[in-house]
């Protein structure tokens, strides 16, 4: 199947976990995809693997907090690709240790939500901007926020803040583009606990490796972490037709987390 077939896609993160799957399945689905990232050598191999299962990929460095890096990456995908139709802002960090928020550092307040916020917000103006410019103008963005983005967890309120704003961030932009008519249609995907190297990272810093597995996997209802693969794939429903009339939602692939 090409769900996304003649589409252009551009994912951030996309060196890694969830940004890697997203644009592997992307041009697994037909779409032409420029993955950005700031690990080069870790980008260039999956452009490498979709390029050996027949897709067509790029890679470039790119910091989404960098504005004018932002500019530089539209005109990038614009002389290779011609437009811009979907994007998967996944670019993304969290803390490295739980906080009190007595204890909380202005810096590091600012190092996660500059990261997550403010570069969901560049990365959503400049692809706004190109999708408009793109003929016919048929686009999705989807922004990658978490579970923590609609619920708390005591000591990382940088990160449920960062996550709760590009929730909310997200509607507002696409109630805008509703409203002047535009074609393009922004979403909010909430993934739950997925084994991604930024969760390991969360399972090494609980000490006992195998007990840390165990206390994440039973974070779940259905006992398991998540994969990947697991938001890519809502990721691509997203970014086809068949969401045609998915605008301003929020998909939440958590394995029951938030329904209990
Ligand atoms: P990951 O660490 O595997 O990948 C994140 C990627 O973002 C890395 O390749 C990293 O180099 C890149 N990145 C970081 N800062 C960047 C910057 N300034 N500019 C460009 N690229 C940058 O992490 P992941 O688990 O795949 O997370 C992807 C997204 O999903 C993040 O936004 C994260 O908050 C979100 N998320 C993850 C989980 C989870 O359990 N893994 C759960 C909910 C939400």
């Amino acid at each position: 199947m090409e769900r996304v077939a003649g589409k252009v896609a551009i994912v951030s993160g996309a060196a890694s976990g969830i940004g890697a799957a997203c644009a592997r399945l992307l041009a697994e689905e037909g779409a032409k995809v420029l993955l950005v990232d700031l690990n080069d050598a870790a980008g260039a191999q999956v452009v490498a693997e979709i390029e050996a299962k027949g897709g067509v990929a790029a890679y470039a460095h790119h910091d989404v907090t960098d504005e004018a890096s932002w500019i530089d990456q539209m005109a990038n995908i614009k002389a290779m690709f011609g437009g811009l139709n979907i994007a998967v802002n996944c670019a993304g960090t969290s803390v490295t240790k739980l906080t009190y928020p007595t204890d909380q550092t202005l810096e590091e307040w600012h190092r996660i939500n500059r990261i997550n916020l403010d570069g969901t917000f560049l990365a959503t103006k400049h692809e706004l901007k190109l999708m408009q410019e793109t003929t016919p103008v048929v686009g999705s963005i989807i922004n990658i926020s978490s579970v923590l983005g609609i619920v708390g967890q005591p000591g990382i309120a940088a990160y449920n803040a960062s996550k709760g704003g590009v929730r909310l961030y997200s509607k507002s932009v696409a109630l805008s583009c509703a409203k002047e008519r535009v074609n393009v249609r922004v979403n909010t995907i909430h993934p739950g606990f997925i084994h991604t190297p930024l969760l390991e990272q969360s399972i090494i810093r609980y000490g006992d490796v195998e007990e840390g597995r165990k206390f994440y996997d039973n974070l779940q209802p259905i006992g398991r972490l998540g994969q990947p693969e697991d938001i890519a794939m809502g990721a691509l429903y997203l970014a086809s037709d068949e969401a045609k009339f998915v605008t301003g939602a929020e998909l939440v692939i958590d394995g029951g987390y938030t329904a209990q």
